[in-house]
């Protein structure tokens, strides 16, 4: 079993909904071509889980960092400019980058370094109110020279027009693969609570309703997010 890659479960989804604020795989993206000025609207090749600015993020599974960090998203305004990074690191099962990342990185954590499952490799970057960790994940492990989106149209990458960058073919959808992974957090947090919590619950009382903000704090972190219909902002790496 992979690790969910953060220590609680956003309270945003990653699953498509009505009115939602695409977060979700495939979800539309306002884009601004950087060399023509042209707009279009792209789809979103990752999940996003909503989590506040320094969040840890935790290896899925034990892994070998190929690239990064490098620059991943510029958002915000030109009186506001804030930049968050990427990490591309090679699993037993799929290639997956790391993106929407502070730049900083835990000690030991660089390029051409190996990770174990759980670690902590990174912390969720700060870009104008709306933070996330950008899950992306692809299929062969073993294209570790290839970029996972370039500014070529080659065979083996996705066209995206009209934008100025190409998208590795062996994308996979992370929405299944996080439901999977989120239902195994979800019971080794509810035994931890069990261990921490219990006696104060059996006493009642006033200490109960801190129990209960304790609770949700672990299970869902402290971060708030406001719905936009591009979660991500313009970008050319997204
Ligand atoms: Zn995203």
């Amino acid at each position: 079993m992979s690790t969910f890659p953060l220590p609680f479960i956003p309270t945003e989804t990653w699953h498509k909904r009505p009115g939602g604020p695409g977060t979700h795989f495939g979800a539309p993206r306002n884009y601004t071509d950087q060399k023509t000025g042209k707009n279009a609207v792209l789809i979103h090749g990752a999940c996003d889980l909503v989590a506040p600015v320094n969040t840890p993020i935790y290896a899925i599974e034990d892994g070998y960092i190929i690239r990064g960090p490098y620059e991943f998203l510029g958002t915000c305004s030109k009186e506001h400019p804030k930049v968050t990074y990427a990490i591309d690191v090679q699993h037993r099962s799929f290639i997956t980058r790391y993106g929407e990342i502070s730049p900083r990185l835990p000690t030991g954590v660089q390029a051409r370094k190996t990770v174990k499952q759980g670690q902590v490799i990174a912390y969720v970057g700060d870009q104008c109110g709306n933070t996330m960790l950008h899950l992306e994940l692809f299929e062969d492990r073993d294209r570790t020279d290839e970029y996972l989106s370039n500014e070529y149209n080659y065979s083996d990458y996705y066209f995206v027009p009209p934008a100025d960058y190409q998208r590795r073919n062996d994308l996979l959808d992370p929405t299944d693969y996080l439901d999977r992974w989120e239902q195994d957090l979800r019971m080794r947090l509810t035994v931890e609570r069990a261990e921490k919590f219990n006696p104060l619950l059996e006493n009642g009382g006033p200490e109960f309703q801190d129990v209960l903000k304790k609770q949700y704090r672990i299970l869902h972190g402290s971060g708030s997010f406001q719905p936009r219909t591009n979660a991500d902002g313009p970008s050319f790496t997204d």
